[in-house]
């Protein structure tokens, strides 16, 4: 059973100024098609041949984790941008912010100096932990909640190939680029 490249939730260029069509060509196209490719490369003959992408990422080590863990990293982030997106979220999501962090602007702040001073490739990620709390982590390489009890609710890649095409080595502006585009309704639809 071969593992599919989703589709992305909107046109190439949707994301534009904030993200541009080259950067969604390059991430999507090659880096997480790649991902996809290589998953696929490995799966015939292994254990894992017939499982969903979600049991390799919670099972699986070495490459075939970063592989599989990467492919839904990116599918995760996808939906969690939206051209139609940035502004703040309302609902029960602000009410669990607020309680997290004393506010939104103290979140963003938070999550933001998080997402910026993660060391390397990784990811930066809102998750709710099982009692029900508000949380943000980073992950270095293909890490993700995937494997934890934690429920993602957003994710930031910080990865360079995330933004050096629109944003050379400023990840700072990425991040700030990253808050016009976030699909609050779909990180509230995440909680528990
Ligand atoms: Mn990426």
């Amino acid at each position: 059973m071969a593992i599919e490249l989703p589709e992305l939730p909107y046109a190439m260029d949707a994301l534009e100024p904030h993200i541009s069509r080259e950067t969604l060509e390059y991430h999507y196209g090659k880096h997480h098609q790649g991902y996809v490719n290589k998953l696929n490369a490995a799966l015939p003959g292994s254990e894992f041949e017939d499982s969903s992408l979600e049991r390799i990422v919670r099972n699986a080590g070495g490459s075939m984790f970063n592989n599989a863990a990467q492919i839904w990293n990116h599918s995760f982030y996808w939906s969690c941008l939206s051209p139609n997106g940035g502004g703040r979220p309302d609902g029960k999501l602000a009410q669990a912010i607020d309680q997290a962090f004393g506010g939104f602007d103290a979140f963003k702040t938070r999550f933001s100096r998080l997402a910026g001073s993660a060391f390397g490739s990784g990811w930066a990620w809102l998750v709710q932990e099982p009692d029900g709390r508000l949380t943000i982590t980073t992950t270095g390489n293909a890490g993700t909640p995937l494997t934890s009890d934690d429920r993602a609710l957003l994710t930031c890649d910080v990865w360079e190939h995330a933004y050096y095409i629109d944003y050379r080595n400023a990840r700072a502006g990425y991040i700030d680029a990253f808050w016009q585009l976030v699909n609050w309704p779909f990180v509230e639809s995440n909680m528990r």
